[in-house]
């Protein structure tokens, strides 16, 4: 919990209340405040005149890179500027944002002041912005959205030596590719034969089709598969190893590879791709967002953008949209299923599907629109995912009644829709104190007080108002299966090394919530953007979560980031070609 360090009070303190003259607004000083961000600690320390903010620092080293590392950056400016700390949360770092806001008025209100009056003379943010110029850009390819496929892209277009450049609409680059938990699908990797793993790209091609109920386009699949094993040299090649094989949902065998520390696989490659582009010398454009797709003849040619202080024209032979799906834009998700209305969402504040509806402007047809996904381990009041690697290492979901009800390893939406179909609607993940120690990821549950936690199997089913002799019977019966290596009950054959027993133990209450787009613009298995009769726009690629057809009806864990990096190399070369 926050604790107060009340720091460097200036002399004027010691003088007391009674030396502020009648309007002050504050007692002159420093004061700091420690509290929990989203990754680890912040500090903010806030600065007053007596009648002014003067300066707010924040210190977070370890939050979230792009996420809330922009709300460590950003806030205090903000703070400063408007004079009061209730100033807008940087979207998606709302648990580092609301941190950092709390701690403020925290540290404020310890100088005195009144945070109501603070609030009513609240100063214009804009003030003094500079005049918007008008620019144009000549390149050869344009890139748009810097997530997973657009940075691929990026380095792929740099190693073949184009001239072209990345726009990203945030801030910081990564999108919904920062926040991919689990791994990488890949068949037939050297990984998987040095570590004695059989698999196959038919295989990789089977589950695939079948985990989205062989709604996917076959080409696109096959396509995906067969240049898996290729993606994970080319991501040794530039640094990014994923050495650590394992099980996923849906996946027949050991094929989701993972970075070897047990981090998670987007950040991990979301480091590594935006520091080779730094070392290749790209600078990404950000705050910039297109709006629109020029085109001349038929052909796309460019497109116009929005930056920070100035409105851009850029011509270019190509352009790759990458913009990511529409997951975090309710009012589109709810055009094509209203069904979600108020569903919680995993998404990257960037996920709103900018790319589509400005390929359809320009004729691309659309694919499998309304598949979206729902994850079934959301915390609720967070919106924070539980990655699939815990029940993949051994955690089990129970209901309110301390009962498994599901296959916890099943594909997403059957996972999610067995929760739904319970009377609560949500469900406990449940794991043991030998996890924690072997999944980093557990670190930032139990850092947000996300987990209830206890030393006792029936003292954790008190805490969760269950039975507690159901929850006692659940994990010896469960305890049991993983002893005989078969799950009696719901035929679980994955994530069944571990038996839950080594005290202490902990539970996160969770439920669905809207995670992956998988339709989107129509794509060939060049990454050609097609047009409702089923001809290439000349011009437009597109590849990652923009795209429809690859993941069906139900997108398998691991398989997103072969897309983005399968897809993404395809679609520069595409490009590259296309502009020879
Ligand atoms: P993928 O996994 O397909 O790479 P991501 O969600 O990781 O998708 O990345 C998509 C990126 O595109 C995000 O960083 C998002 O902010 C960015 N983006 C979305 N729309 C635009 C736009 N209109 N202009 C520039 N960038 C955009």
């Amino acid at each position: 919990m926050k604790k107060l360090i009340c720091l460097l009070v200036s002399f004027l303190l010691l003088t007391g209340m009674c030396a502020v003259a009648e309007e002050a607004l504050f007692t002159p000083g420093t004061y700091e405040v420690e509290t929990q961000g989203f990754g680890g600690p912040i500090t903010v320390s806030v600065t007053v005149t007596d009648s002014e903010i003067t300066d707010v620092s924040i210190t977070g080293d370890q939050e979230t890179p792009g996420l809330g590392a922009v709300a460590v950056a950003n806030l205090g400016d903000a703070i400063e500027k408007a004079q009061t700390p209730n100033v807008e949360a940087v979207s998606g770092a709302t648990v580092s944002s609301n941190a950092i806001i709390a701690a403020a008025t925290e540290a404020l209100e310890s100088a005195g002041a009144d945070i109501a009056k603070l609030d009513a003379q609240r100063r214009d943010l804009t003030e003094g912005e500079t005049v918007r110029e008008d620019k144009t850009i000549d390149t050869e390819i344009v890139i748009v959205g810097a997530g997973g496929a657009g940075m691929t892209a990026a380095i792929m277009a740099r190693q073949a030596g184009k001239d072209f450049v990345i726009l990203e609409k945030m801030p910081y680059v990564g999108g919904n590719t920062t926040k991919a938990t689990g791994g990488m699908n890949a068949a037939e990797t050297h990984y998987q034969k040095e570590q004695g793993i059989e698999d196959t790209v038919a295989q990789f091609v089977e589950d695939t089709m079948k985990g989205g109920h062989q709604l996917n386009n076959p080409d696109l699949v096959q396509t995906l598969a067969a240049n898996s094993a290729a993606a994970i040299d080319w991501l040794d090649s530039i640094g990014a190893q994923l050495p650590k094989v394992s099980f996923s949902g849906g996946a027949t065998n050991a094929r989701i590879h993972a970075p070897e520390d047990g981090s998670g696989v987007g950040g991990y490659l979301v480091d590594k791709f935006s520091s080779t582009l730094d070392e290749m010398g790209v600078q990404v454009m950000l705050n910039t967002r297109a709006t629109e797709l020029l085109v001349e003849d038929g052909a796309v040619c460019g497109v116009l953008a929005e930056g920070p202080d100035a409105n851009y024209t850029i011509h270019a032979k190509a352009v790759i949209l990458t913009t990511g799906g529409f997951g975090a834009n309710e009012d589109m998700y709810t055009q094509y299923r209203p069904d979600l209305k108020g569903t919680v969402t995993t998404n990257a504040p960037g996920a709103t599907g900018d790319g589509i509806v400005m390929a359809q402007a320009v004729g691309a047809d659309l694919v499998d629109i309304e598949q979206i996904q729902l994850h079934p381990t959301v915390e609720q009041t967070t919106s924070m995912l539980i990655t699939e690697s815990v029940r993949g290492d051994g955690a089990i979901l129970v209901n309110q009644q301390g009962e498994r009800f599901i296959n916890e390893l099943e594909t997403r939406d059957v996972v999610s829709a067995a929760e739904l179909a319970q009377p609560e609607q949500y469900a406990y993940i449940i794991f043991d104190q030998y996890l924690r120690d072997n999944l980093k990821a557990i670190e930032k549950y139990v850092k947000n007080n996300l987990t209830v936690q206890a030393d006792t199997i029936e003292e954790l089913a008190t805490s969760l108002n269950i039975p507690a002799e159901n929850l006692a019977k659940t994990l010896a019966d469960w305890n049991q299966c993983v002893a005989n290596q078969e799950d009696t009950l719901f035929g679980r054959t994955t994530g069944m090394n571990n038996p839950l027993e080594t005290p202490p133990y902990y539970a996160i209450q969770i439920a669905p919530g809207i995670h992956h787009t998988m339709g989107g613009v129509r794509i060939n298995t060049s990454a050609e953007v097609l047009n409702t009769e089923g001809n290439p726009i000349p011009g437009l690629f597109a590849a990652g979560e923009v795209t429809g057809g690859v993941h069906g009806g139900n997108r398998l864990g691991g398989n997103a980031v072969a897309d983005i990096v399968v897809f993404g190399r395809i679609a520069a070369e595409s490009a590259i070609a296309f502009c020879k």
